[in-house]
């Protein structure tokens, strides 16, 4: 057992409490990871707030980055002293995972969602007593984690942790969303419904696609500024006319629209906007939404459920990094950092809107 530090939750919705707790040395096929930087992304506070009161106390976190301290018996792809991106965890013998989609994984909820290991383990104590973790595969609200080698990703060294923390969920997301999924062709017109981080990602990988234009829609202001800076050739705010304006910039409407807000009347501007056999990639958390069905199929509208941009993260962590490198993803203009302790301020900063992507550092 090590004694670490954690961000507590012990019930649904209740503040992040840092506390310290112990953590169990990795098993055979685990590594055990020393966090540099831990991306705080809206699933966490969505999750948190319903999160299973059976599965409190809980720690949260799914964007870590860190340093190997040491690894068990059987594993291979890593070293202590390696730097690595930890991402979500998939069992990878699945069909999805064979075919390279693990974000399908057929154990992807155990894995990701259970509160531990998915076996009803979990690595963590509190006090003696079990405290969940195994958040998408890592709990990265800590110190150290005990992530399954699958969900470890190396990176090159020197790369800034605060860079490499958001590659394993937010940034893969968006940006996978766009070049796994939908794919587009340069010069086709891609619209990015909400510019947090999710949609900046997206909105920087249609840019590096060379698709064109590229608009954001927002009601932050500054987020629709940041969006510009990045390469949009227009941002709006959300409201009535939005759908209209955007088939106006789009040449009479969008190729492709990317919607991170989960906001029912944000899909239905989304259909709106899109032109005939347009595409509709959807990845917020979100509710029912009801669609009119002869709408959908006169403008032969194709829909995208995507889940962690359908990544493949050994394969598009380190493609996002060759872009990163080559100035085609610039994910650190995204990020804010805080110190680990200081939780709170991190996520009253995402809430009001002022950080984009706040990321957790650790001394
Ligand atoms: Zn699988
Ligand atoms: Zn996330």
């Amino acid at each position: 057992m090590r004694r670490v530090r954690a961000a507590v939750t012990q019930e649904p919705g209740a503040p992040f409490t840092v506390r310290d707790v112990e953590l169990e040395e990795p098993r055979p096929r685990e590594v055990l990871v020393r966090m540099t930087a831990a991306g705080v992304c809206h699933t966490d506070l969505g999750i948190q707030a319903t999160w299973p009161r059976l599965l409190t106390p809980m720690v949260f976190g799914h964007e870590g980055a860190g340093r190997v301290e040491a690894v068990g018996a059987e594993v291979t792809g890593v070293v202590p002293g390696d730097d690595v991106c930890l991402t979500f965890a998939s069992c990878g013998a699945c069909p999805q995972c064979a075919a390279g989609h693990p974000a399908y994984c057929a154990s992807a909820r155990d894995l990701n969602l259970s509160g531990g290991r998915g076996d009803g383990s979990t690595p963590l104590l509190l006090d003696g007593a079990p405290l969940h973790g195994g958040f998408f595969g890592q709990s990265s609200f800590a110190t150290y984690a005990v992530v399954h080698e699958r969900g470890v990703v190396n990176v090159p060294s020197g790369l800034p942790a605060t860079v490499v923390a958001p590659l394993g969920c937010g940034a893969q997301t968006g940006a996978g969303t766009v070049l796994n999924r939908l794919r587009p062709e340069p010069g086709t017109s891609l619209v990015v419904l909400g510019a947090g981080g999710v949609g900046l990602s997206a909105l920087m990988a249609a840019v590096a696609a060379g698709c064109d234009p590229v608009v954001a829609v927002d009601p932050v202001a500054s987020r629709r500024d940041l969006a510009v800076a990045l390469g949009a050739e227009a941002a709006l705010p959300p409201g009535e006319g939005v759908a209209a304006a955007l088939r106006d910039l789009t040449g009479g409407g969008a190729h492709h629209v990317v919607d991170t807000t989960g906001r029912a009347e944000m899909l239905h501007r989304a259909v709106e906007a899109l032109r005939p056999r347009g595409a509709l990639a959807f990845l917020g958390l979100g509710g029912e939404v009801t669609f009119d069905m002869m709408r959908l199929m006169t403008k032969g509208v194709r829909l995208h459920g995507v889940m962690e941009g359908d990544s493949d993260p050994a394969r598009f962590v380190p493609e996002l990094i060759g872009l990163h490198r080559r100035g085609l993803f610039p994910v650190d203009r995204l990020v804010t950092t805080f110190p680990f302790e200081e939780i709170h301020a991190a996520v009253a900063a995402m809430r009001d809107g002022s950080a984009v992507k706040p990321v957790l550092t650790f001394a």
